[in-house]
């Protein structure tokens, strides 16, 4: 499975054929399997855009956001940071690179130390890359950050417990950013907040991506949240990835039946159709066992003979518009 890329464009980030597979024990005599969590997943994303991540939860998007920064070692595949081969790093180079590459967690509550002070959560990340020589520098960067994210300096001294959780994402927000990385895989960073908070932090990472001019992978089950925030889109399913397509191209002409079944639950007024609501029969494959064929066959409204045989190709269907289904064409015009 792999994407196009622009020849007369440098990708801030190329991943080629990223497994993770974690060991289970499963059955009546605990036989070793393998959860196939992400498989054989390839994009590339460009400095400065956003890619939306989506798909049901369980399907792999929050196992390859980890992956893609080594938080979680993948199993295998390719991972190149400004054409560096960062699944080869290590030392000083490893750490160099993680200082580019940062993430923005689901919780707000559990992604904070309860016993350090919102200074020293900032601060932590600038201590351990030695960003600045004395203490007053690393004060200052991290006032400067926490006006930047919309928390009073006033607050350095706070302890997580006593924000709001609109506020701890921002303390989240600021740790990311403190080091003005280059990309930032956010994890589902407003799920766990109020609908009205949501668009307030949504509206944050849009101006500081317009400021800073950093690249996004965000993660999240939510279409609507997508749609608000991303320039290009990749819809995952049971570990791989079914469809990518420029935003606007994807909303308007979704080519899989698994992406036009999640559109279909999108509220009417925020749809670009009238299609009628799909309801997808059955429950998620273990990624234990996944189906034969195509992985969305057995539960796919248009499923035929050769679905279960023969495992699509991830296919261009034009403009850098991929989907693997052996009949996009026809669902294009569903
Ligand atoms: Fe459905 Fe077949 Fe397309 Fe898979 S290949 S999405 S089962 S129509």
């Amino acid at each position: 499975m792999s994407e196009t890329v622009n020849q007369n464009e440098t990708p801030l980030l190329e991943v080629r054929h990223l497994r993770k597979l974690f060991p289970s024990k499963a059955g009546f005599l605990k036989e070793k399997t393998f959860i196939k969590a992400v498989d054989d997943v390839s994009f590339s994303i460009m400095p400065k855009v956003t890619l939306g991540v989506v798909g049901e939860s369980g399907c792999g998007k929050s196992t390859m956001g980890r992956s893609v920064l080594r938080l979680i070692e993948p199993t295998s595949g390719e991972i190149l940071y400004k054409g560096q081969d960062f699944m080869k790093a290590d030392g000083a180079e490893l750490r160099k690179i993680r200082s580019e590459m940062q993430i923005i967690f689901q919780d707000p509550y559990a992604s904070l130390n309860p016993r350090m002070t919102v200074g020293e959560i900032i601060a932590e990340p600038l201590n351990i890359q030695k960003k600045f020589k004395t203490k007053e520098e690393t004060r200052e960067r991290v006032l400067k950050t926490m006006e930047v994210v919309g928390l009073n300096p006033k607050y350095y001294n706070r302890y997580p417990h006593e924000f709001s959780g609109g506020q701890r994402q921002r303390i989240g927000i600021a740790r990311a950013i403190a080091l003005e990385p280059s990309l930032i895989v956010c994890d589902e960073p407003v799920s766990a907040l109020d609908v009205s908070i949501q668009s307030q932090v949504l509206n944050l990472l849009k101006d500081l991506q317009e400021s800073m001019g950093m690249a996004y992978i965000f993660i999240s089950h939510n279409l609507s949240v997508i749609k608000h925030i991303s320039d290009r889109v990749m819809v995952m399913y049971l570990g791989h990835v079914v469809e990518m397509a420029d935003k606007n191209d994807l909303f308007s002409n979704p080519s899989h039946p698994y992406t036009q079944a999640l559109m279909s639950a999108i509220p009417l007024p925020e749809r670009h159709s009238s299609r009628k609501k799909i309801i997808l029969q059955g429950e998620l494959p273990s990624p234990a066992n996944p189906p034969s064929g195509c992985i969305f066959h057995t539960r796919c409204f248009m499923a035929q003979d050769i679905c279960s045989k023969e495992e699509p190709e991830f296919r261009d269907l034009g403009n850098g518009h991929m989907c693997a289904c052996h009949f996009c064409e026809k669902c294009q015009n569903q």
